[in-house]
């Protein structure tokens, strides 16, 4: 097949041929059938995963980040070593538009304690929207163990709500399993995962959880909140 649009058929093809693939082929595929392809990486352990997989695959492959200006020390200082082994030239940056003073401006300050869904609305969902729209795929780490809204996670899949292709290599992968490969590699992790973060996302929305606990209850504690609107 040629690198070209894939046609709704074809996603839903490939979703039931490489859904026992492995990860790594999985993303062989996708970086040989999608043009535009980008890899959306929080630097979270499903995506360290995937971003070893990938640079090994495509060095030159498109990384994104959504840098909300209030991620963690150590998510900052992870992109650093993460660019120090892997390189990744092709890496991006994407911010809101917004500085945090001029959403405090427009907003009211710390607009996270009040209205999570507004702030990821501003800081998180429009900065995509925006990359995403000049793209043709993303490859996402989300894994349909993590959380009932991501059950339903295909291998390939069309993105309705930001309009392409939408790859999850790792849907059928265990938390263990993640952690395998990470020791196995010696691939670079946040730190915070040994201290009872599970899930890493911004400095004033995440906590760490007790062992036992639904691991992404350490995500908007105290609100009905689980997803910040990027896989609904
Ligand atoms: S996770 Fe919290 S701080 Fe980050 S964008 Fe969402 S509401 Fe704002």
């Amino acid at each position: 097949m040629e690198r070209t649009k894939l046609s709704q058929e074809e996603i839903v093809r490939l979703a039931d041929e490489l859904e026992t693939a492995p990860a790594d082929e999985i993303l062989r595929e996708a970086v040989r059938l999608v043009d535009g392809l980008t890899f959306a990486c929080s630097f979270g352990a499903e995506d360290m995963v995937l971003l070893d997989m990938l640079m090994g695959i495509d060095p030159n492959a498109s990384v994104f980040y959504l840098d909300t200006d209030v991620l963690f020390p150590e998510t900052y200082e992870l992109v650093e070593r993460a660019k120090e082994r892997y390189g990744i030239p092709n890496l991006h940056q994407v911010r809101s538009k917004l500085s945090l003073d001029e959403q405090a401006r427009q907003y009211g300050d710390e607009l996270w304690k009040r209205d999570p869904d507004q702030c990821c609305a501003l800081r998180k969902v429009q900065p995509l929207t925006e990359w995403l729209a000049q793209h043709e795929g993303w490859i996402t780490g989300i894994r349909r163990e993590q959380a009932p809204t991501r059950r339903g996670a295909k291998v390939f899949e069309w993105d309705q709500k930001f309009g392409l292709v939408k790859v999850n290599p790792l849907v059928r992968w265990t938390n263990d399993e993640v952690w395998d490969y990470i020791r196995a590699h010696d691939v670079p992790y946040n730190p915070l995962h040994d201290q009872g973060y599970p899930s890493i996302g911004c400095l004033h929305c995440t906590r760490p959880v007790a062992p036992g606990e639904d691991p992404r209850s350490g995500r908007w504690a105290g609100f009905a909140k689980t997803e910040c609107g990027l896989h609904k």
